[in-house]
Order: C-alpha cells, then sequence, then structure tokens
C-alpha cells in the first residue's frame, strides 16, 4: 500500500539530531546578529546524494543497503566528515551530523566544508568479507561525487583504517591510478597520517586540560569517567591515565567498570582487545551507563552516540566538566539545564575536532606527498584545537553564554563572512 510517510524527501527535518542543529545555528546567528539569508542558507543541505548497495552475502543471497552521503556546504572547502556504519542509521541523522561537521570544520579554521556519510548496517553482524564488498560497491557508488578536490571521507563510527584502505582502492582502481587523498584515516603504509589513529581522544584530552587550566587546575589528580570504549574513548581513557589523571570508570554498549582508585588503563586496553568486553577485569564493580553518567566524578567524557544526556536524566549529571567527545551526546535541553546548574561543558565541534584536524594533516601530505612525524603533527594538532578552544572560551566570556553558543557563534560568523564574499549565484 502506498504509505506518503515513506515518501516524505523531507522526513530528515524530523530527526531530533538535526532539529538539534538547527536550533544551535539559529541562537548563534542571534549571538553574533548573523545576516538572516545566510541563516536561511545554513539551515539546508546542499546536496544528498542516496544509493543503493547490493552485497553478495557469504550465504550467496544478495542484501541491499541504503547508502548515504550528506554534502551540506562546500562555503570553506571541500566537503569533509567520516562514513558510519550502525545498524541505527537514517538519513535524518546522516544530515544532522553532516551539519555538525560544517559547523565543526568551520570552528576549527579548517579550510573544508561539513559532510557525513552511512548504511544501515551492524558492522558487527558482517564478515571481512562482506563489509569489503560493501565499502567497495559503496564507494563505486559515490564515486562521481567524491574525491580529492571535491569530497573526503573519512572513519566514523563502524569504520577504520581497513575500510578506508578499500575505499582509497576502490577510487583509485576506478580512476586508474592511486589516488591517497581521496580519503582519510588510511592506514600509515598507503599515505595515512602517524598520529591519525588516536588524534580524536588526543583532541579530547587536550581540549580537557585547557578547560581545567582556564579554571585553574591540572588534569592530574582529577577523576575521569569515559563513556564509549570505541576508538575515541579508549584513546581519550589512555591519554588521561597518561598524564595521572585517575579515571574512575569506564563503559562500551553492554555496560561500565568502577573502580574509585583508579582503572590500570593499559591493562584494561590489553585485557578488552581480547576479550572483546570490559565484563570479567579483575577488581572492579560493573555498573550500567545509567550509572555510570551519574557517578560523582570531576570530568566526564561522553564518547560514544549523540542524545546519551537529555531531559529524562541530566539531573542526575553530577560532573563538574563534560568533555564532548561524541557529536552531540548532550540535547540542547539537557546542556541549558547543566549549564544553568554551574557544569562546564566543551561543546563536541571543539572536543571533537582533533580527527578532522588530523585527517587535514594526512590530506595535506598525500597531496604534498612528503610526511611528517609524530611529534610535529600531535603539536600542530594542540595548536589548533586550542586556539579554536580559546575563541570560543573569550566569546563565550565577553556575551556571558555557554561554550557551546560560543563556539556556535564563532563557527557561523567565519561562515557567514565567506558565503558574503562569495556572494549567491546566480543572484
Ligand atoms: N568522523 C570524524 C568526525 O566526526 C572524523 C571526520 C574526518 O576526519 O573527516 O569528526
Amino acid at each position: 500500500m502506498y504509505d506518503p510517510k515513506i515518501e516524505s524527501h523531507e522526513s530528515y527535518l524530523n530527526h531530533p539530531l538535526f532539529i538539534n542543529a538547527l536550533q544551535l545555528i539559529d541562537e548563534a546567528g542571534q549571538l553574533i546578529n548573523a545576516d538572516p539569508n545566510i541563516i536561511a542558507r545554513l539551515k539546508r543541505p546542499k546536496r544528498i546524494i542516496v544509493v543503493s548497495v547490493p552485497v553478495r552475502m557469504d550465504d550467496q543471497k544478495v542484501k541491499v543497503f541504503s547508502g548515504y552521503r550528506v554534502q551540506y556546504n562546500s562555503t570553506l572547502g571541500p566537503y569533509k566528515g567520516g562514513i558510519r556504519y550502525h545498524q541505527d542509521v537514517t538519513l535524518g541523522e546522516v544530515v544532522g551530523l553532516a551539519c555538525l561537521m560544517m559547523l565543526k570544520n568551520s570552528v576549527l579554521g579548517l579550510p573544508y566544508g561539513g559532510g557525513k556519510g552511512g548504511v544501515c548496517v551492524d558492522p558487527q553482524r558482517l564478515s571481512r568479507n562482506e563489509k569489503q564488498s560493501l565499502t567497495r560497491r559503496l564507494t563505486s557508488e559515490l564515486g562521481p561525487f567524491i574525491g580529492p578536490t571535491k569530497d573526503i571521507p573519512a572513519p566514523d563510527m563502524g569504520t577504520d583504517a581497513q575500510t578506508m584502505a578499500w575505499m582509497m582502492d576502490t577510487y583509485s582502481q576506478e580512476q586508474g591510478f592511486a589516488q591517497p587523498g581521496v580519503v582519510t584515516g588510511k592506514p600509515v603504509e598507503i599515505g595515512g597520517s602517524l598520529g591519525r589513529l588516536g588524534s580524536t581522544g588526543l583532541g579530547v584530552i587536550y581540549v580537557t586540560e585547557r578547560l581545567l587550566e582556564k579554571n585553574g587546575l591540572k588534569l592530574a589528580g582529577q577523576r575521569v569517567v569515559v563513556q564509549g570504549f570505541g576508538n575515541v574513548g579508549s584513546h581519550a581513557a589512555l591519554y588521561a591515565y597518561e598524564r595521572g589523571a585517575r579515571v574512575i570508570a569506564v563503559s562500551d554498549v553492554h555496560g561500565g567498570i568502577f573502580c574509585g582508585d583508579g582503572l590500570p588503563i593499559p591493562k584494561l586496553l590489553d585485557y578488552y582487545n581480547q576479550n572483546k568486553s570490559l565484563k570479567g577485569f579483575e577488581r572492579v564493580t560493573e555498573i550500567s551507563n545509567e550509572e555510570l553518567l551519574a557517578l560523582d566524578t570531576d570530568v566526564l567524557l561522553p564518547c560514544a552516540l549523540e542524545g546519551v544526556i537529555h531531559s529524562q536524566n541530566c539531573k542526575n549529571i553530577r560532573a563538574k566538566f563534560i568533555v564532548e567527545g561524541a557529536n552531540g551526546p548532550i540535547t540542547n535541553e539537557a546542556s541549558k539545564y547543566l549549564f544553568e546548574k554551574g557544569v562546564q561543558i566543551a561543546p563536541d565541534i571543539i572536543a571533537n575536532g582533533g580527527g578532522v584536524i588530523v585527517s587535514y594533516f594526512e590530506w595535506v601530505q598525500d597531496i604534498m606527498s612528503f610526511f611528517w612525524d609524530e611529534g610535529d603533527i600531535n603539536q600542530k594538532l594542540r595548536t589548533i584545537i586550542v586556539q579554536a578552544f580559546d575563541k570560543a572560551w573569550n566569546l563565550a566570556q565577553e556575551k556571558k553564554v555557554d561554550l557551546r553558543s560560543a563556539a556556535m557563534g564563532v563557527s557561523i560568523a567565519r561562515l557567514q563572512k565567506a558565503m558574503l564574499l562569495r556572494g549567491l549565484y546566480p543572484r
């Protein structure tokens, strides 16, 4: 039967993550007194690409997945953003994430627009072979729309360096020559950058240190709680531990573990890599993700999915500082409530920008075919992320608003300047 709801090509407008982002754009527009014409343009994605991705599964049956690439804005440069494989991916989510990428690239001062991609699939249930076929066909379908000067994908949830290697190879095979600059987050052997793997987690820790420093505090000795033990959370936990913080709890999708004296993170990482689970680790208390978020801690690092801190559970939060490792982990309503309560939140578009910053370095290195050492990369990462944080901090002080509003204000101001200079075509 005909179902008009399925057909609506604008149902992405109802996605909570995108609604949150639009509200932030409106508020930032008011904060910096932006041109309403610019705000109207920033509230819609420039281009949405939807592709069917047929994959021959290991049982020889063909399954057809839906793939999305949202090219949100290209005023500042080529589209840039990750590709997500997750069972809950929808077009609305990808539009929301692409919008956040635009805001992130702008506030960080990178020469990129915003984009994001996704496939609705549970990557845990794919064999390596199936994942490779899915990735190669997706890349082939997106072929006309991506490229080193057009749109540069990268890893996100459910994708990694191997996924990027397959994307780079497929795109290069179809072009007839090696094109390492088409994706970032590749293995080092094929044009990846040193430091890219841990870069988002490292950026989270640089921002945490800066936020604490602004409050006259040091990271060493602080209690830190990390939600999410994927690439971002596990690296953030490790770098916090290495700097003398007491990481008292971590979690993954199945739940968390707590130890008041601090967890031995390097040992825990070995255990997790072997067992693919936090469960069974010695001398800890098992807790749920909800209990973890409500722990008495100095710093909370939500490094998993969006919307985990919302109007229902924000009253339970006891952290003094929150640094958003994930994209959109706190809803606007919860964010406002926490600000009123005195909780300082370093917003995602700066706090988790380490990944795309080192992606930028990778892309530059690929173009030049000249590679830097890891020390240089980490130092340059710190300079860019701290500079963006300081800009937001200063605007927040000047306008007496929270850091998220200020970061959005800085981001929208840069986009506005560039859009006014480029103008509207055709007029
Ligand atoms: N997926 C990451 C993010 O959300 C990295 C994007 C990139 O490196 O292009 O920022």
